[in-house]
C-alpha cells in the first residue's frame, strides 16, 4: 500500500473515530434532555398536588371558620339581642356555655368587640371598649353601603391606618319594625390558634394519592390575611421549588377573602406522589463517559498516529540499510578488481588495497549484525549467555578489532580500563554494544580527535563508558536518540549515513543483562555514553 494511501486511510479512521464521538455526545445529550423532559413532568405533578392541597386547605379553613366560628357567634348574638335587646347579656360567654357549646366555646378567642346598633338608632354601641375613632368610621362607612344579606352574616374586610381589619355582621328588623344591626370585629390574631387542629386531622393530600402515606409533615402551608401579615404557618422549612400560591376569593361567604395561601410540597415526598419519584440528573455519568470515551478516542488516534510514524520510521529504515550496505560493497567490488586484474603498481598498493577491502568488509559485518541483532529483538529471539569476567581484555580486544575502521582519520582511541572490573556479560554482545558505540563516536565526532573508552567500578556497579568530541546530544534529545528508527533532525541535513537503530540495540541488549544506558556531557563537550552493569554477584535478569 502506498503512503498516501496510508495517509488517506489514517484521517479516514481519525474521522471516524471523531465521528462516534460526536455520536456519543449526541446520544449523552438526548439522554440528558429525556431526563430533564421526564423530571420536568414529574415537578409539574408534585405542584399540580400541592395546588390540590392547597386548595383542601383553602376549603377546609375557610368551612371551619365559616360554619364553626362566625356562625354560632354571631347567632349566639343576635339571638340574645333579639329576645333580651341588650348587648351586655347577648354576648356569647364562657362561663355560661354548656357541653353541647363546644364549638361555639371553640370560636370565642375569635370574636373581639362585639357591637350593634341601639333601637331607633344609627350609632354604634360597642359592649366593651370602642375601638379607635378611626375603625369606627370605616366601620359606619361600611354599614351604610348596601350588603347582600342573603346569608347569615356578612364579613367585612378593610385596612385602617395600615392594620387588616375584618368585621361580622348581621341585620334584622326589630318588633317596632326598625332595621337593627349587630356583629363583632374579629381577632384576627386568634386565626392561627383557630386552624391549627384542622391540620392536626388528616393530610391535605386525598388519601388515594401517595398510598395515604403523605401525611401533612411533609407540607409547608403559610396563611396571609388580606393585610399581608401572616397568620397561620404549619411545617419548618419551605420547598421552594414546589410551591403554590393560591387566593380564598368568596370561599364560604368570603370569610377569608383578600387572603393567600402558600403552600408547598417536600421533594423527599415525591416518590411516593409520582412513579419513579423524581429522576436524579443523570449529569455525572454522561459526562463521566463522554470524558471516558473522549479519552479512548484519543488514545487511539495517538496510537494510529503512533503506528504511522513507525511504518514511515521503517521504510526509511530500509532505504537507510540499503544505502549504508551500498556503499562497503561499492569500494570492496573496486578494490578486488583492483587486485584481480593486477593494476596495483606496488606491493605497498596492495596491501593498502587488502586493508580497505577489510575495513569494510568489517563495516558491513557490523552493520549485518546490527541489523540481524535488531530483527531477533523484533521477533522475540535473542538469546543471551552472560558470564561473570573482567571486562578490560574484551574491550581491549574489540577496540583493536576497530582500530582499522579509523585509521586513516587520524582519530585516537584512548582506554581507561580498570583490570579489576567485572560484569557478567554476553560476550558477543558486549562487543556488539562497543563497536556501536566506536562507530558513533568515530561517525559523528571530528577527523583527527580523541576517543576515550573507560571502564570503571563504583558503588558495587561496572561502569563502561565511551567520550568523543562530536557536537554531543541535545539534552531534549538524550532518551529519544535510544528509540529504534529514531535519529537526530540534524542528521536529515548532513551526509551522515545511518540507520537508527545502533543506539535502541545498545539499550535492548544491556537492559536484558539488567544494566542500564544514558548519554551525558563530555567533559571536552562531546557525548559520553554510559553503560552501567550491575556487579555479577546481583546478577540475575539474564536474558
Ligand atoms: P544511527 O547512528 O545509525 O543514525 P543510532 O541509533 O546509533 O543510529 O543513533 C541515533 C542518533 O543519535 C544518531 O542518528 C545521531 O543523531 C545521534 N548520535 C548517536 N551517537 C552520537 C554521538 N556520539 N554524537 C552525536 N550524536 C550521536
Amino acid at each position: 500500500m502506498s503512503s498516501r494511501g496510508d495517509g488517506s486511510r489514517t484521517a479516514l479512521i481519525v474521522a471516524l473515530l471523531l465521528v462516534s464521538l460526536g455520536a456519543t455526545f449526541l446520544l449523552a445529550w438526548q439522554a440528558q434532555y429525556a431526563v430533564s423532559l421526564h423530571r420536568a413532568a414529574a415537578e409539574s405533578v408534585v405542584r399540580d398536588y400541592a395546588a390540590l392541597a392547597a386548595d383542601e386547605f383553602i376549603r377546609r379553613s375557610a368551612a371551619k371558620v365559616g360554619y364553626e366560628g362566625y356562625y354560632p357567634l354571631i347567632g349566639t348574638l343576635t339571638r340574645g339581642l333579639a329576645a333580651t335587646g341588650d348587648l351586655g347579656k347577648s354576648v356569647p360567654k364562657s362561663e355560661e356555655l354548656g357541653q353541647g357549646d363546644e364549638r361555639l366555646r371553640a370560636a370565642l378567642p375569635l370574636a373581639n368587640r362585639y357591637f350593634t346598633t341601639l333601637p331607633g338608632s344609627e350609632a354604634l354601641s360597642f359592649e366593651v371598649a370602642a375601638p379607635p375613632i378611626e375603625v369606627r368610621s370605616w366601620l359606619s362607612e361600611q354599614l351604610k353601603r348596601p350588603r347582600d344579606e342573603n346569608g347569615p352574616y356578612t364579613v367585612l374586610h378593610g385596612s385602617v391606618a395600615d392594620e387588616p381589619v375584618t368585621v361580622v355582621v348581621s341585620e334584622w328588623t326589630d318588633a317596632s319594625r326598625r332595621k337593627r344591626v349587630a356583629g363583632f370585629e374579629v381577632n384576627l390574631e386568634a386565626l392561627g390558634a383557630y386552624l391549627a387542629p384542622a391540620m392536626e386531622e388528616r393530610s391535605l393530600l386525598p388519601p388515594s394519592l401517595g398510598k395515604g402515606e403523605v401525611t401533612n409533615a411533609a407540607i409547608f402551608v403559610s396563611l396571609i390575611d388580606h393585610g399581608g401579615v401572616e397568620r397561620f404557618k404549619s411545617g419548618l422549612r419551605e420547598f421552594p421549588d414546589f410551591r403554590v400560591e393560591a387566593s380564598f376569593g368568596d370561599a364560604y361567604g368570603g370569610v377569608l377573602e383578600g387572603s393567600r395561601v402558600r403552600l408547598s410540597v417536600d421533594p423527599a415526598a415525591a416518590p411516593r406522589l409520582v412513579i419513579g419519584g423524581l429522576p436524579p440528573s443523570r449529569l455525572p455519568v454522561l459526562g463521566g463517559l463522554l470524558l471516558l470515551t473522549a479519552a479512548l478516542v484519543a488514545t487511539a488516534i495517538r496510537e494510529i498516529r503512533r503506528e504511522r510514524r513507525l511504518q514511515r520510521l521503517r521504510a526509511e529504515f530500509v532505504a537507510n540499510v540499503s544505502h549504508e550496505l551500498r556503499t562497503p560493497l561499492a569500494q570492496i567490488r573496486m578494490f578486488a578488481e583492483t587486485l584481480l586484474l593486477g593494476r596495483v603498481r606496488s606491493e605497498e598498493e596492495s596491501k593498502r588495497s587488502l586493508r580497505i577491502i577489510d575495513r569494510e568488509v568489517r563495516r558491513l559485518s557490523h552493520l549485518v549484525e546490527n541489523v540481524l541483532q535488531f530483527s531477533r529483538r523484533e521477533r522475540d529471539a535473542v538469546a543471551l549467555t552472560p558470564d561473570p569476567a573482567p571486562l578490560a581484555p574484551r574491550v581491549e580486544e574489540t577496540i583493536e578489532m576497530f582500530q582499522p575502521l579509523v585509521a586513516e582519520t587520524g582519530t585516537r582511541i584512548v582506554a581507561r580500563l580498570d583490570p579489576e572490573a567485572e560484569a557478567a556479560f554476553d560476550p558477543d554482545a558486549l562487543r556488539q554494544v562497543l563497536l556501536n558505540l566506536l562507530d558513533n563516536a568515530a561517525k559523528y565526532g571530528p577527523r583527527r580527535q580523541e576517543i576515550v573508552v573507560g571502564i570503571e567500578s563504583r558503588n558495587g556497579a561496572t561502569r563502561l563508558f565511551v567520550e568523543d568530541q562530536g557536537p554531543g546530544i541535545p539534552e531534549a534529545e538524550r532518551e529519544r536518540v535510544f528509540d529504534r528508527f529514531y535519529r537526530l533532525p540534524r542528521e536529515s541535513a548532513s551526509a551522515t549515513a545511518g540507520t537508527g537503530i545502533g543506539l535502541s540495540v545498545v539499550r535492548d541488549l544491556v537492559t536484558r543483562h539488567g544494566g542500564r544506558t544514558h548519554v551525558e556531557t563530555a567533559p571536552g563537550g562531546g557525548s559520553r555514553f554510559v553503560v552501567e552493569l550491575p556487579a555479577p554477584a546481583s546478577e540475575d535478569s539474564r536474558g
